[in-house]
Formats: C-alpha cells, structure tokens, sequence
C-alpha cells in the first residue's frame, strides 16, 4: 500500500511520522474522511473545501492548494489501484516542540491514506441500527465550534465508548443544553409528519458532506426539510429516523433510547433516501 506524505507517495512502513509531531501530541490538526465510489471521489470539492475552513479556524496554514491537494487525493488512490474504498486526508500542524504553541511547528504535515472500508454490515441498512443517548455532551462550540474537522476526537471518542459498554453501536450525543447535536461520526434526521428534521449547525453538528446531500435529495423528491432544534422526545416521537455520515452513507435508525421509532423498521422514506444516495453516488464528484 503507498500512502502520500509531505509530497510523496511512500510505502506503508515507510509512512512515518515524528513523535513530535504536534498531531500526535496534541490533536492538532484537520482531517477529512472521504469516499471514493467507482473510480468517482464524492462531493471531494466539497470536502476540501471543509477542511479549508476547518484549517482556517485553527490559524493552520495549509501547505497545498485546492487543486494540488485533489491531485494528490487522486494520485493516492490510482498508486493503490482502487476504484472504491476509503480516503483518509490528515493536516497536522506539523513537528515542533514540547510545549503547546505552535510557534516554532512546521511545515503542516500532509498525509493521505486510501484503503478499503470497513462498513456497518448490510444487516443494519435492512433492518436499522439501535442507538442510545450517553452522558458525554458533544464539546460546546465556544470551546471548539465542532464544525471544525479537528484530530480532537475524544469528546466522540467517550461517547462511543459509553455506548457500546452498554450493548449499543452508536451514541447520541446532545448538547449542553440537552439538544439533540449528532451522534460520534454521523448527522441526525428525522421524519414527522412529511416534514424532514435535522438539528442546526449551532446545535453541535459537523456540516456533514452526506447531511447536505441528503438535504439536496429531499428537494429532488420535493420533502420539506427544516434544520431545526431537536429533543430525545422528537427522536422518540419521530416515524422515522435516519443517521447521515460518509462511511455510514444513510443507514435507519429504528430504536433510539429504548423508543421503537415508529414501527421499528426501517422506514420507507428512509428507504428512498438510501436509494437516491446510492444512485447518485458515481455522479457527483472528481473522477480519477
Ligand atoms: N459528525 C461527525 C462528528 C463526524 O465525524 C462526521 C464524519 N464522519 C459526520 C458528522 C458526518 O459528516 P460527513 O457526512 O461529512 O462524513
């Protein structure tokens, strides 16, 4: 497997970092997940566009320009010989010192990696995923506006945790003001009524890439969708419920807190919404 880094395209043992690289040490850095669906990169400009405004947010100056950085994702992927699978982009603030200030720490450290992906099993996309509320409150965005794609994952990390040491795959995280914000690595939707919900970038959301396509699919298939302040209750009381990521794609959700939603199976809009998303897939984004 060759990964690229800092420019080059170098074997997998060979794809080495210093220990003091501030990524490392501190979580200092910008990352992107992204999907590469039959020789298709999805939504890549979108996603690097992300990860532009995440560097921004940070004051990280990125080393690589939009169309140099697609070509690197790109060069990653045709030196691995994939068609499908999984793009892993990294920006650390690159080696420095000890201490935590940046001064000093360069040049940003530019990783990709692409591999294959380890999906949630087809089971789960048939008869839908269970998750449960946690205690860990996703981290309040005037500490760190969690729109920002930053290698601080612990606040998500945690909440996996304490998910899954209670027999569930997937957590859901609230707010501090017990909002519905996302779960670990995914957006929230649900349907009541005809009407569409997720919860508002304030809420504590990520600008999730697949959030927004899946917005665009509900315009397609004229179903209002409101960006909206949601409650455990309106997840409870919903018809249906789907979680939104791009390793998850559009997977159901039929349980939340103990609460079948709706009948307890996967609902047919849901249904539609993995259709559409799955169609689209090879559509929209760069080809290699
Ligand atoms: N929320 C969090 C915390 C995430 O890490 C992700 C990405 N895995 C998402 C939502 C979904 O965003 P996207 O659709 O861009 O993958």
């Amino acid at each position: 497997m060759k990964i690229y880094l800092n420019g080059d395209l170098v074997d997998k043992e060979k794809a080495v970092v210093s220990v003091f690289d501030h990524g490392l040490l501190y979580g200092d850095g910008v990352f992107e997940g992204i999907r590469l669906y039959d020789g298709c990169v999805f939504k890549l400009n979108e996603h690097l566009e992300r990860l532009e405004y995440s560097a921004k947010a940070i004051l990280l100056e990125l080393p690589m320009n939009r169309l140099q950085l697609m070509d690197a994702v790109c060069d990653t992927c045709r030196a691995n010989n994939l068609s499908n699978g999984y793009i892993r982009l990294v920006v650390t603030r690159g080696v420095g010192h000890l201490g935590l200030t940046p001064d000093g720490c360069g040049p940003p450290s530019v990783i990709i990696i692409a591999d294959d992906i380890q999906l949630y099993p087809e089971n789960l996309y048939e008869n839908g995923l269970k998750i449960i509320s946690v205690p860990t409150r996703r981290i309040n965005a005037s500490a760190l506006p969690p729109a920002v794609k930053s290698l601080n994952y612990l606040n998500n990390i945690l909440a996996k945790i304490e998910a899954k040491k209670v027999g569930f795959q997937e957590a859901l995280m609230l707010n501090d003001k017990g909002e519905i914000a996302e779960c670990t690595g995914d957006n929230v939707f649900v349907l009541s009524k005809g009407v569409l919900f997720t919860p508002p970038l304030d809420a504590g959301s990520l600008r999730g890439i697949t959030r927004a396509a899946v917005m665009d699919i509900a315009s397609e298939l004229s179903i209002p969708c409101r960006e909206q302040a949601l409650t455990r209750y309106d997840l409870w009381t919903a018809e249906e419920c789907f979680l939104t990521g791009t390793a998850a794609e559009v997977i159901p959700c039929v349980e939340v807190d103990h609460r079948e939603v709706g009948n307890g199976q996967p609902g047919v809009m849901t249904q539609r919404f993995i259709a559409k998303f799955r169609e689209n897939v090879r559509e929209d984004g760069v080809k290699l």
